[in-house]
């Protein structure tokens, strides 16, 4: 029995009361999806990842990109889990190699991302990996980042997608996936 079919079989939900809302937190007015609770389970970590796994056909991308910080933790579990390798997308000023950086708006002012401009070969297959889509503005800087440096993002794939939020239309056609909706 192959690996994907063995995941199939366990049918692997991943349960919402692993997420913490933390209201007004890091601002009033923002409810704060937090996943520590998901990672402090032994349980909750092996789910997110497994349903990661899961989400998109590990034949279809080569490497596994993250976004600082939280994309980190499960991006390389996942690259980890799946023998992928992981390419970070830092916050400026963070990575030690030539960089391309791309620049995107916040509800007030502005964010920078980072990427190696040596993380992919030409044609390289990315699944881009972050916790949380809410607007939709990191993953689209990481997504033109990736196109930069001449790789393609396959698909995004996130634990938690606020489905209330118009995310999804910021990341024009790469396919996307979340564990769980809100
Ligand atoms: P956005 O660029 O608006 O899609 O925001 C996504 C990034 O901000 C992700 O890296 C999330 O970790 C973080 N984020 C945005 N909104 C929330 C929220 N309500 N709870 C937790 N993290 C959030």
């Amino acid at each position: 029995m192959g690996v994907k079919a063995h995941r199939t079989h366990l049918e692997i939900p991943l349960v919402d009361s692993y997420i913490r809302d933390v209201p007004d937190f890091p601002k009033e007015g923002i409810l704060f999806k937090d996943i520590t609770p998901l990672l402090q389970s032994a349980e909750g970590l092996r789910k997110s990842i497994q349903g990661l796994a899961d989400a998109v056909d590990p034949d279809t991308y080569d490497t596994v990109c993250g976004i600082e910080s939280r994309g980190f933790i499960f991006g390389t579990a996942l690259a980890l889990e799946l023998g992928k390798g992981f390419v970070p997308i830092r916050k400026p000023g963070k990575l030690p190699w030539k960089t391309e950086s791309e620049s995107y708006q916040l509800e007030y002012g502005s964010d920078t991302l980072e990427i190696h401009v040596d993380a992919a070969e030409q044609g390289d297959r990315f699944l881009m990996v972050d916790d949380l889509l809410a607007t939709g503005g990191t993953m689209s800087a990481a997504l033109t980042l990736v196109h930069r440096i001449g790789a393609t993002p396959v698909a995004c794939a996130f634990v938690i997608e606020l489905g209330f939020l118009p995310g999804r239309e910021k990341l024009g056609d790469v396919p996307i996936h979340a564990l769980l909706t809100y």
